[in-house]
């Protein structure tokens, strides 16, 4: 590519709402024939709410929110401010938490006012040697809604759980559809649960879920279809997805995301919002064509 061509595209882009870190990456843009996208704060809003709490016989509602937030202030994850937020709104006060460990991919675990307390996703559960089937069709019929639900562990021993929903963003579904007609294959790639995935992805026209992914999971799926010959560009927006979209052949960063994120990739969508990649690839073909 000419240094000159080069330079309006990045001009262009950067007035599309595109910041186009490289030449490179515009060039391998052309080529990218798969796009895989993180669900939370990529395809959705990213801003979870706390929707329900629903507590194991012989606990309290109000109590199971408490805990769940109290270790949650330890936390610098979306879900941990739904939860937090939630309980503040609903006038429960906080406690302690000591021995705080977040687990990375599956939840949040320590001691609040001296009861050992957890809460994570089912592999957190199972971690911990427990299991929730109490609460099982409670939790998939929660999913099929889309939201995403978390278990309460006390003393070794499932209390509850509790759901949080995260909308779609306004924009997704037109620019998913923009992108599926320019030829994208598109994967959706989320460490939350496949049940929550199929209901978010459903009416999107997403090709494929990866699900229950951890977050270094999601690098190792885009070398594995790299070495099947695909071109993969990653969209994501969170510390998690450094590391995929570094691996990816052209990364995509939120720029609401994080900023590690930004760091690792060759694209950055200003207004956070998938509709950038359409404006990116156009400007990518016209730009190649020129210079050929
Ligand atoms: P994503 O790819 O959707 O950003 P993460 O890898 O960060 O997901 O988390 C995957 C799953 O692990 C979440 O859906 C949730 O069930 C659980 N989890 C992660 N962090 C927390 C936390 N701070 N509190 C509760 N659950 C968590
Ligand atoms: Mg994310």
């Amino acid at each position: 590519a000419t240094p000159m061509s080069i330079m309006t595209a990045t001009g262009r882009g950067a007035q599309a709402g595109v910041l186009i870190k490289n030449a490179e990456a515009l060039e391998r843009f052309e080529k990218v024939d798969t796009l895989i996208v993180d669900k939370t704060g990529t395809l959705t809003e990213g801003k979870p709410r706390l929707i329900a709490v629903l507590p194991e016989p012989g606990h309290d509602e109000a109590e199971v929110l408490r805990l769940a937030a109290t270790l949650e202030k330890g936390s610098e994850h979306p879900l941990a401010e739904a939860i937090v937020t939630g309980a503040l709104e609903r006038g429960i006060g906080l406690g302690d938490t000591t021995e705080f460990d977040a687990v990375t991919g599956k939840g949040v675990q320590g001691r609040v006012d001296g009861h050992a307390v957890a809460l994570g996703n089912l592999r957190l559960v199972a971690d911990l040697g427990l299991e929730a089937a109490g609460l099982t069709a409670t939790a998939d019929a929660r999913r099929d809604q889309g939201e995403t639900v978390m278990f309460v562990v006390l003393d070794g021993a499932v209390a509850g759980l509790v759901a949080v929903a995260d909308p779609v963003k306004e924009t997704t579904p037109a620019a998913l559809k923009a992108l599926h007609d320019l030829g994208f294959r598109i994967i959706m790639a989320t460490g939350d649960n496949e049940r929550t995935a199929r209901a978010v992805a459903g009416k999107l026209g997403i090709d494929e879920i990866r699900a229950d992914v951890l977050p270094q999971d999601k690098a190792r799926i885009i070398r594995e279809l790299q070495e099947q010959g695909r071109s993969v560009a990653m969209a994501g927006d969170g510390v998690n997805d450094a590391p995929a979209l570094a691996q990816a052949d052209v990364g995509i960063a939120m720029g609401t995301g994080a900023d590690v994120a930004i760091e690792s990739a060759g694209f950055t969508l200003v207004q956070g919002n998938l509709d950038g990649i359409v404006r990116a690839r156009r400007l990518a073909r016209a730009t190649m064509r020129n210079i050929r």
